[in-house]
């Protein structure tokens, strides 16, 4: 790694602490000086909303919430924002309420406070996301970093296990991609490591104790850093696929990721030595490979995209997509061969291999 680098730290607060979500709330609405709240939470994420929204007066309660920002979603809640004079959101849930809200503030530049209840990392972003004609449009603005985030572990026991495994190695692929992403630099190298650390010691914690706190925060933290780290170094070859994947063909955000993680690590890891040692020193295993196939078993991951209804026909396609989208900074060249190659695997569920 160079010594030269140019690192920048996206500003935001951040509260972390299990059953503190309604206390700490309530004071940052008061210390942003905000009177008309818009909630922003689907109807499976209402329940955790309203109750720590109880000390808070809320304006409206907005819960049309889809996956991957449908655009007509997004016009629909900023016309709410507007039209009940809102002044700030408090967006509560997974990635899909996060990104609502920030495809809200980039019309109106209303501030945010996310209340994240997966470990997506969408609140520590300044990415935001919006689907039009089964196309996702990503882009970068200031105005879309939530200006805090409240990380109350309480908030998440009600995710189902499944859904917690996936989300976490969602987070997992955001510190994997970073080591050789754009713009990675030993500082966001370091902590995507400190992530992969927290969430290879909680997500096993989360599955054998799912009602438990201890693993579900170790989660919480390393989700958090894996944005950090993501938002810092960019997306990498990883997200490019991921996203045309969710984007053209509507699967499932986090289980996408979980399952295409190894097949871009078995890629890429023998043409970035550094990226390979820090990830497997982060996991505490002999190659970066056996660390996250070791985590994946114990974990009994989401193993094939066939599952999540990827159909074989469009592998050819979708492979066209990526190719224009990687980065020139990924650690060895990519063709519409190799993509095609890996897409067949994860589709098949077969055995990543080096
Ligand atoms: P999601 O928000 O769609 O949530 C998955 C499911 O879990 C939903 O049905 C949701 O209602 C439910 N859920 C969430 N929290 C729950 C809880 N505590 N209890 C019970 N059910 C709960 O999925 P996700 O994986 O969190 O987010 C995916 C979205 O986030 C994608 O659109 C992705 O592109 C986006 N994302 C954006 C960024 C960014 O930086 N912009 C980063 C990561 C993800």
């Amino acid at each position: 790694m160079s010594p030269v680098f140019d690192h920048i730290t996206l500003p935001q607060r951040v509260l972390f602490g299990s059953g503190r979500a309604a206390k700490s709330l309530a004071a940052e609405v008061v210390r942003l000086d905000a009177h008309r709240v818009m909630t922003i939470a689907s109807q499976r994420e209402a329940p955790v909303a309203d109750a720590i929204t109880k000390p808070v007066h809320v304006a409206v309660r907005h819960h049309d919430v889809a996956p991957h920002v449908p655009i007509a979603k997004a016009e629909k809640a900023s016309a709410v924002a507007r039209e009940h004079r809102i002044d700030l959101l408090v967006c509560i849930g997974g990635g899909s309420s996060t990104g609502l809200a920030k495809a809200v503030a980039l019309t109106t530049g209303l501030p945010i406070i996310a209340i994240p209840t997966t470990y997506a990392g969408s609140e520590a972003t300044n990415v935001w996301g919006i689907t039009e004609s089964g196309r996702k449009t990503t882009g970068v603005d200031d105005k879309v970093m939530p200006v805090t985030v409240i990380y109350d572990a309480d908030l998440t026991v009600s995710l189902p296990v499944e859904l917690s495994i996936a989300s976490g190695l969602n987070a997992i692929a955001h510190c994997i991609d970073a080591m050789w992403a754009p713009r990675a630099d030993p500082i966001n190298r370091t902590l995507a490591a400190e992530a992969i650390r927290a969430l290879a010691a909680g997500l096993p914690a989360v599955k054998h104790d799912p009602h438990g706190l201890a693993g579900r925060e170790q989660a919480l933290y390393g989700a958090y850093l894996s944005a950090v780290a993501f938002a810092s170094a960019g997306s990498g070859l990883h997200h490019k696929i991921c996203h045309v994947l969710g984007g053209a063909y509507d699967l499932p955000h986090a289980q996408t990721h979980a399952v295409v993680l190894p097949y871009v690590l078995a890629f890429n890891a023998p043409a970035a030595p550094e990226a390979e040692s820090r990830i497997a020193a982060a996991f505490g295993t002999d190659t970066a490979l056996a660390g996250l196939d070791a985590l994946r078993t114990a974990l009994d991951a989401p193993r094939a995209l066939k599952d999540y209804g990827l159909a074989e026909q469009n592998i050819a396609e979708a492979a066209g997509l990526i190719l224009p989208a990687i980065p020139a900074s990924n650690p060895r060249p990519v063709t519409t061969a190799d993509l095609e190659e890996l897409l067949h695997a994860a589709y098949a569920g077969s055995t990543a291999a080096r």
